[in-house]
């Protein structure tokens, strides 16, 4: 019981070194001010919290009181008050908790870190206990009213941005704490009531105590019902056997404020000794040229701590939206703690393990679907395949092959079909249309080809090739595939060999072959490897300077009549056989790569002298 009464008002200074702290709170602070809201505020919710624990302790009888905090604006005033109906103060906790910051250490550590970076200074506000003080970051005077749960009687503090305080009696009868802050002439943004409903979402939507928000310059609408600005019980902190999908959709579009629904979701609940919970999404994309920017808001208890801590959530997975609640973090986090934590990147690692596992278990069990979303979804998870080892080992069976035809295979399942005729040999293609003439050939024989029309696709190759071991990835114009080719005789014609060695590049090899499908008469292939350094010269814009001889070869298919007719009438009409050997050459560069105009321009000459002749 206290015995505290008010003779008369007093008068203090903030001890330790006030001079100090007051003008580093009001100008180091300065990027992150909207950050007082959320530290008063939480404070109230922690007022409230601690009287809750005092019921279920027994200690005390709440009957059926609801508990709730006000944010309350009054424009005219310039005043913004947080009230809550918690457990309040006695004089001497007022005087032990608000009076005396415990700054010690404090001084010391922010001299010490003066112009490090703004995670740094956050750090210091959770560290000290200063939560309260990042008030004076916006107010030229803060008061608190309070009247704790004990019949002590009500205190009246009321503080300058000096640091000069004074201590009076109140009449307030009512438990709880009310925080009023006189906004500063140049801190007036705080008076729009559009600013600070925005800051209450931001930092307090998920707040676990009921909070108001009430505008004294606006009139109260007759009949209006109250309704809090947060959501008590967010849906992370349900069980999710408890959650169904429409609560999940439903969370996601009125947090991240998107129409399109996501593709699928994670809820994780991890238990001791992690201990933190959280649901994430994979977006839809509106189309591959979206930006990818991902949103994965982090939670202490409820309360919003901030966004993308590359930390807690590897950068190769910021392109999801979700939340995560951990508890065992400070309010305040800094980076420097996060980078040296070691319980921070276990949250990592178990979050990086439950992503591969939700895509395995869609693989497994939701095939249908998993093919769909996974043309969405392919190339970040390439992407995250390539940047961490531990990923792709634990999502390379949920990896799919998408086929020319549209169909998505595990490379398990096309490997293993391949078996007879293309033992651990991955054809592709990058280009429907101008690898159609391969395609066809390759489709004829019964060989799936996948479609790699994505930047990433080739690169992401390279690496399987790498992980597979055995595993070849060779796009269809790379060679001609043994299945391709038929068990007819080859008989090679040295006055053919001779009109296309005139047009071949130099280095191109001539080679006669017997394919299967005669209606080619001729077919251009470039090697794999040097059509890959090729690429990697034009990525790095090397091209122009540093020519590098491909390794093509131009196959002449014995089994064409085309080749046969040309073969027959190379001695006798040999200006005639030249300009077919031209032609057939032509259409098979066609194929290989895109004409320039120049190119373009002969082949359509070639083509219109060849109608005149009909
Ligand atoms: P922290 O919350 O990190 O301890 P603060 O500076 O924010 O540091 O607050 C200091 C202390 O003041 C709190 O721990 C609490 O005991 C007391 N306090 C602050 N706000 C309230 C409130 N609304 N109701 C009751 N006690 C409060």
């Amino acid at each position: 019981m206290s015995t505290n009464t008010f003779n008369s008002a007093k008068k203090g200074g903030i001890s330790v070194d006030t001079e100090h702290i007051f003008p580093i709170i009001k100008k180091w602070l300065y990027s992150e001010k909207d950050i007082f809201l959320r530290e008063i505020v939480s404070n109230a919710s922690d007022a409230i919290t601690k009287l809750r624990r005092l019921e279920s302790l027994g200690i005390r009888d709440g009957g059926d009181e609801s508990y709730r905090i006000t944010v309350s604006l009054d424009p005219d005033e310039k005043t913004l008050t947080v009230s809550d109906n918690g457990i309040g103060m006695t004089e001497e906790e007022l005087t032990k908790y608000i009076c005396n910051i415990a700054l010690s250490g404090a001084v010391d550590f922010i001299s010490k870190y003066e112009g490090e970076n703004d995670g740094a200074k956050n750090g210091i506000i959770g560290h000290f206990g200063l939560g309260f003080y990042s008030a004076f970051m916006v107010s030229d005077r803060v008061e608190v009213i309070t009247k704790s749960y004990t019949d002590a009687p009500a205190v009246h503090w009321s503080c300058d941005e000096s640091g000069e305080y004074e201590t009076d009696s109140s009449d307030r009868t009512e438990r709880g704490t009310s925080v009023i802050m006189h906004i500063s002439e140049e801190e007036g943004e705080y008076l729009s009531a559009s600013k600070i409903r925005s800051m209450l979402e931001k930092y307090c939507s998920f707040m676990p105590v009921e909070i108001y928000f009430e505008n004294l310059s606006e009139e109260k609408k007759e009949g209006e019902e109250e309704k809090p600005v947060n959501e008590i019980h967010p849906l992370w902190q349900k069980p999710a056997s408890e959650c169904t999908d429409e609560d999940y959709k439903d969370f996601y579009s009125k947090v991240f404020h998107d129409f399109r629904e996501p593709l699928f979701h994670i809820h994780i609940n991890a238990d001791y000794p992690l201990n933190f919970k959280g649901i994430l999404y994979f977006p839809k994309l509106a189309n591959e040229y979206e930006t990818i920017e991902g949103q994965v808001k982090l939670y202490y208890n409820q309360v919003y701590v901030a966004d993308n801590i590359k930390e807690v959530i590897p950068d190769y997975l910021l392109m999801l939206r979700g939340v995560l609640d951990c508890p065992e973090l400070p309010l305040n986090v800094s980076r420097s703690y996060l980078q040296t934590n070691t319980y921070v990147s276990k949250v990592s690692a178990h979050i990086v393990k439950k992503v591969a596992d939700k895509l395995t278990s869609l693989c497994n069990n939701e095939r249908e679907r998993y093919a769909k979303v996974w043309q969405d979804i392919a190339p970040f998870v390439e992407y995250a395949c390539m940047k961490d080892k531990k990923f792709y080992d634990r999502t390379k069976k949920a990896l799919l092959l998408t086929l020319t035809d549209g169909t998505a295979l595990t490379y398990e399942e096309y490997l293993d079909a391949a078996k007879e005729k293309h033992e651990n040999t991955v054809y592709y293609a990058t280009d429907k249309a101008l690898q159609a003439q391969y395609l066809s050939m390759f489709e004829e024989e019964g060989i799936r080809v996948a479609l790699f029309d994505k930047p990433i696709d080739t690169q992401f190759a390279s690496m399987l090739e790498q992980y597979m071991g055995s595993v070849k990835f060779l796009r269809v114009d790379a060679d001609v595939a043994d299945a391709l080719k038929g068990d007819g005789a080859v008989s090679e014609n040295e006055s053919v060999k001779a009109l296309f060695s005139d047009l071949v590049k130099e280095g191109t090899e001539l080679k006669f072959d017997a394919l299967k499908d005669p209606s080619v008469p001729a077919i251009l292939t470039v090697s794999e490897q040097s059509r890959r350094m090729e690429e990697m010269m034009r990525f790095y814009n090397m091209g122009e300077e540093h020519t590098f001889p491909t390794e093509s070869k131009l196959v002449l298919n014995t089994a064409s009549p085309l080749l046969s007719k040309l073969g027959e009438i190379a001695e006798s009409e040999p200006e005639k056989a030249k300009e077919m050997a031209s032609y057939i050459y032509k259409v098979s560069l066609l194929s290989q790569k895109k004409f320039s105009a120049e190119e373009m321009q002969s082949f359509m000459k070639d083509s219109y002298d060849l109608l005149m002749k009909l």
